[in-house]
């Protein structure tokens, strides 16, 4: 998947500064992005906006990121979802958690505006390569 692949990039981040950033490299990269500000909405949204990929925050007020991927995970319409947690916490022993929650794969926040997008296509790449049955079509 090049730069210019078009994906549906659902984002799930309350910090309203983040989640424009985000949003804003991801559109200027050529892909479409939906936001949640909350968990709930996030699964919601996971549900009727169809994504390609998730970027889910670990850090969210209610029910947290981990959380909700477990929740997409236990749900047959998104268990096969690709999730990308933000996480500011990124160290040896989180990975590990991450992955157990059922994340595909993690990006260390603060955001790098340089390379975010790039980064975030390289990783769905390499999660859709590993489960080529992930891929979906409009
Ligand atoms: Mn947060």
């Amino acid at each position: 998947m090049s730069i210019g692949a078009k994906m549906r990039v659902l984002i799930v981040e309350d910090n309203p500064l983040n989640l424009e950033l985000a949003t804003d490299l991801l559109e200027a990269a050529g892909q479409t992005v939906c936001q949640a500000r909350t968990a709930e909405e996030g699964l919601r949204l996971a549900q009727s906006a169809m994504p390609d990929v998730v970027l889910m925050d670990l850090g969210l007020p209610g029910m947290d990121g981990l959380a909700a991927t477990k929740a997409l995970r236990a749900n047959p319409v998104t268990k096969r979802l690709p999730i990308i947690a933000l996480t500011a916490h990124a160290m040896k022993g989180d990975k590990q958690i991450i992955l157990e929650a059922g994340c595909d794969g993690y990006l260390a926040k603060p955001i790098d505006t340089r390379t975010f997008a790039a980064r975030i296509l390289s990783l769905v790449e390499g999660i859709k390569s590993r489960q080529p049955h992930l891929t979906q079509c409009p």
